[in-house]
């Protein structure tokens, strides 16, 4: 299922269809408060962009924006 597709890192997804396939995998809940997704939710990296230099949909997990507020850029 997994295919290598080589692309310029992006630090943000900006495919509607990555959001859509990430929102998908969640069932369109944040990842941390379980609420259901507004239009404004946020694709988090769950490993730090400065960490892994990669912005891929199976590396990130869709928050809703007061989830995202609360975390902030860095992840701990
Ligand atoms: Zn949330």
């Amino acid at each position: 299922m997994r295919k290598n597709t080589r692309r310029k890192p992006s630090r943000t997804l900006r495919s509607r269809r990555a959001r859509a396939l990430l929102a998908r995998l969640q069932n369109g809940r944040c990842a941390i408060c379980g609420d259901q997704l507004g239009d404004d939710w946020h694709a988090d990296h769950i490993e730090p962009w400065s960490v892994t230099g990669r912005t891929n949909v199976h590396e990130m997990q869709a928050l809703c924006a007061r989830c995202n507020a609360k975390k902030g850029t860095t992840s701990s």
